[in-house]
């Protein structure tokens, strides 16, 4: 075990404790080694982290906008200060490469600063709406709120949601993925050390223990979810069904159409990047290809360049043993079924890092819409490329997905691009970009299994999530009564 690293523990009322039961090893995906435990908390730690955060929440919420964020303008100065600390943890829980793992903090660092910009464009809407009579909206805080979030980015999901509930007002308790708790702990180390006060954001270390007490907690007014589509939809059908509100963002299948008039060096770099960065493990990543008509030019462009990628120099590895297995079990079963595997990452050998989970970037052409490679969710570094004989047939196949996430079109055709992504049924699309992620102010969120709930989780629409309306109708002319309907 690394010394260094401290175990996962919980966070509550501003305290760090384990708990005095059970933990399980954190391994590090680099070298399979132990890293760090995590605590499995019980529904008792849960209770405790509830009651802070309700006590919290009566100071909390009476702050105005402005004095909230300050404390997110002292994160913010503390995430660049400690930035190689938290790149550090979430390099080594996650596997994903050094500058990777960075990109994902200066990531949460922009996130931060939406969220320090809130008041300066929240404004309550007030109209005179009848003479004498003024109608005014106000977003108000909902109170205890919870967070859950996957492995595959430990510091960046956690701020999708942190910063924008608590500078919006409520407290929250947040249960981070058991594979990579160490990031959420360094975020509540700077959060305290921000001055935010006791109680108002809490971490719960745990596993599907815990997401299914915070969906049927009473005093929990609103759950956010990021993970699998499976999972997603339990959450979202549990925490509805206790009368909370809920966004549940899942898994995802994007699919990358790529025309015969793309910028081939453009395409196939932006094509391997999109699929083989942090080992395909986005939800935003690239994960089917389909080239319409003659594309051996670009398909050719796109092997050379992933066979210049090395596991464990410029590709992090997968998270567990099982991903591994997960991800190779896809790429037989495509094979056996008559797919070519044009470069074949399966079992790399990753000289000093025996022990770790790599899989290395692989391309297969001739899949079919029917196979499993084509419709599930791989999540690793694997392109699998379709066929279609005109764009029509493309869109078809995207179409055919239950996902939702993402989608972009590769042309030097504007019209063509258009045509596309008006038809193509994603809640992100692009044209001529691997990851077509919207950044801040524009919100995140998929469509389709790959998202439930109406909002998005992060920039200006995740605010109506965070907060809820109070309508005010005031009368100050008595005269006004004469052409007021009521
Ligand atoms: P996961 O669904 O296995 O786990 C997510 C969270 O749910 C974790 O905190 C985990 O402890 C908890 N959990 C796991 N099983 C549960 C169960 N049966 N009941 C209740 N809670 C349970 O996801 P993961 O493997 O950690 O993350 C990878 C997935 O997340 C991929 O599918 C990826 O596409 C998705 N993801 C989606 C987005 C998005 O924006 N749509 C972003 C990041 C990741």
């Amino acid at each position: 075990m690394n010394t260094d690293i401290p175990i996962a523990s919980n966070f509550i009322g501003g305290q760090f404790s384990g708990s005095s039961k059970v933990s399980i090893a954190v391994l590090s995906p680099i070298d399979g080694k132990k890293l760090s435990e995590v605590t499995l908390s019980e529904q008792e730690e849960l209770e405790d982290a509830v009651r802070a955060a309700k006590e919290a929440f009566p100071m909390w919420s009476n702050q105005t906008l402005k004095e909230r964020s300050q404390v997110f303008y002292r994160f913010r100065s503390l995430l660049e200060q400690e930035i190689n600390e938290l790149t550090d943890l979430v390099h080594k829980e996650n596997g994903k490469i050094w500058g990777e793992a960075k990109a994902e903090v200066l990531k949460g660092i922009e996130l931060t600063e939406f969220a320090c910009a809130i008041p300066q464009f929240i404004h309550d809407e007030v109209q005179e709406v009848s003479k004498g009579v003024e109608c005014r909206t106000t977003h108000l805080p909902i109170g205890v709120v919870a967070s859950i979030t996957p492995f595959n980015f430990p510091a960046m999901v956690p701020l999708w949601t942190i910063p924008n509930a608590l500078v919006l007002g409520n407290c929250m308790i947040l249960k981070p993925s058991e594979q990579t708790p160490l990031a959420a702990v360094k975020i509540g180390q700077l959060l305290q050390k921000a001055g935010l006060p006791d109680g108002v954001f809490n971490i719960v270390q745990g596993d599907k223990t815990i997401v299914e007490a915070i969906c049927d907690h009473p005093d929990i007014e609103a759950v956010s979810f990021v993970g699998s589509t499976k999972v997603a939809k339990i959450v979202y059908k549990r925490a509805t069904s206790n009368l909370k509100r809920c966004v549940a963002l899942g898994g995802a299948k994007n699919h990358l159409i790529v025309l015969a008039d793309a910028h081939e060096a453009m395409a196939a770099s932006d094509i391997v990047a999109s699929m083989s960065g942090c080992a395909g493990q986005r939800c935003m990543a690239a994960s089917a290809m389909v080239a319409v008509g003659e594309m051996d030019h670009i398909i050719e462009k796109i092997c050379g360049q992933a066979r210049l990628i090395r596991p464990g120099e410029n590709l992090g590895s997968v998270i567990s043993k099982e991903a591994k297995a997960r991800i190779e079990g896809y790429i037989d079963e495509a094979e056996a079924a008559g797919a070519k595997v044009l470069v074949d990452g399966r079992s790399p050998q990753v000289a000093g890092k025996e022990g770790g989970y790599y899989v290395g970037p692989t391309v297969i052409d001739y899949v079919s819409p029917e196979m499993k490679i084509a419709k599930e969710e791989v999540f690793g570094p694997v392109l699998a490329i379709m066929r279609a004989k005109d764009v029509d047939e493309a869109i078809k196949i995207e179409n055919s997905s239950n996902y939702g996430n993402a989608s972009s079109v590769f042309t030097q055709n504007g019209g063509m691009a258009n045509y596309v992504m008006e038809r193509v049924s994603a809640g992100m699309v692009g044209v001529n970009i691997g990851v077509p992620v919207p950044r801040e102010p524009f919100s995140f969120g998929g469509w389709n299994q790959s998202r439930f709930g109406v909002n998005d989780i992060t920039g200006k629409n995740s605010i109506q999530f965070w907060t809820k309306l109070k309508k005010r109708t005031t009368k100050w002319n008595p005269e006004a009564k004469k052409d007021w309907m009521s």
